[in-house]
C-alpha cells in the first residue's frame, strides 16, 4: 500500500472554446475547495493563457497535451517547453495513444519529450498502453514494458520525477473501461518494472486512463497501485470530474 497523494489529471483533447472553458473552470474551482487529490488540466496550447488566469490561486494546475521533442527553431506548428513553462505549465502529456496513433510517435520520440519537458521544470505524464490487438495476442505485458522501458532511464533525471498513465486504448472513448483487476494487473507489472530500475519506485504515480467515470472511478482508485487517474471526456463535464476527484483519497 502506498500513501502518496492521489493525482487526477483532466485531458480536455481538441474540445472547449473561451465560453465553455471559463464555464467549466468556474465549476470546478468552486467546487474544489477540499479536494484531497492534485488536480490537472491538460488543455489545448491556444487556451493555456486563459486557463492559466481562471485557475490562478486554485489547486487546479495545468498541463499541456503535447510538447516538441525540439529545443527551439525550424520546426512549424510545434510549442517548446519553454514556451509552456512561460504559461505556468507544470505538467505535459507525451506519448498518448493519440498521438502515437495520428502522429506516428514511437517510444524514442515520446522519449525525448519527456527529457524536454524535464530539462523545463515540466513533469512529463508519459502516457502508454496497449491496443486491443495487442491485447488479444497475448502482447499486453510486453507492448507496456517495452514503452515504459524507452522513458526509464532519461539523462540526468530520474524516472521518480515522472508520472505515468496506463492507457489501453481500446478503453479510450470507447465506455469500455477495464475492470479494476485487469488494470491493477497491468500497474503491478508496470511497478516491478520500475522497482527493478530505481529505488524510489513507490514515488511514481502510475495513473490509468480509459473511460474512467463517475461511477466506475473509486474502484479502479481503489487499486493499490493505481495512484490516480487520466480522464477525457468526463473531465469535460465538472461535475463528473469533481465526482471523479472527490473519489480519489
Ligand atoms: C484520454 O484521453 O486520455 C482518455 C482516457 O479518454 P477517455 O476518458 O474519454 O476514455
Amino acid at each position: 500500500m502506498n500513501s502518496k497523494k492521489k493525482l487526477i489529471a483532466g485531458n480536455w483533447k481538441m474540445n472547449g472554446g473561451l465560453a465553455a472553458n471559463e464555464a467549466l473552470l468556474k465549476a470546478l474551482v468552486a467546487g474544489l475547495e477540499n479536494a484531497a487529490c492534485d488536480v490537472v488540466v491538460a488543455v489545448p496550447a491556444p487556451y493555456l493563457a486563459q486557463v492559466q488566469a481562471l485557475t490562478a490561486g486554485s489547486v487546479v494546475a495545468l498541463a499541456a497535451q503535447d510538447v516538441s521533442q525540439h529545443e527551439a527553431g525550424a520546426y512549424t506548428g510545434e510549442t517548446s517547453a519553454a514556451m509552456l513553462k512561460d504559461f505556468g505549465v507544470r505538467f505535459a502529456l507525451v506519448g498518448h495513444s493519440e498521438r502515437r496513433q495520428y502522429h506516428g510517435e514511437t517510444d524514442a520520440v515520446v522519449a525525448e519529450k519527456a527529457q524536454r519537458a524535464l530539462a523545463a521544470g515540466i513533469t512529463p505524464i508519459v502516457c502508454i498502453g496497449e491496443t486491443l490487438q495487442e491485447r488479444d495476442a497475448g502482447q499486453t505485458e510486453a507492448v507496456v514494458k517495452r514503452q515504459l522501458a524507452a522513458v526509464i532511464h532519461l539523462n540526468g533525471h530520474c524516472i521518480s520525477e515522472v508520472v505515468v498513465a496506463y492507457e489501453p486504448v481500446w478503453a479510450i472513448g470507447t465506455g469500455r473501461t477495464a475492470s479494476p483487476e485487469q488494470a491493477q494487473a497491468v500497474h503491478a507489472v508496470l511497478r516491478a518494472q520500475l522497482s527493478a530500475a530505481s529505488e524510489k519506485a513507490d514515488r511514481i504515480r502510475l495513473l490509468y486512463g480509459g473511460s474512467m467515470n463517475a461511477s466506475n472511478a473509486a474502484q479502479l482508485l481503489a487499486q493499490p497501485d493505481i495512484d490516480g487517474g487520466l480522464v477525457g471526456g468526463a473531465s469535460l463535464k465538472a461535475p463528473d470530474f469533481l465526482q471523479i476527484i472527490a473519489a480519489a483519497r
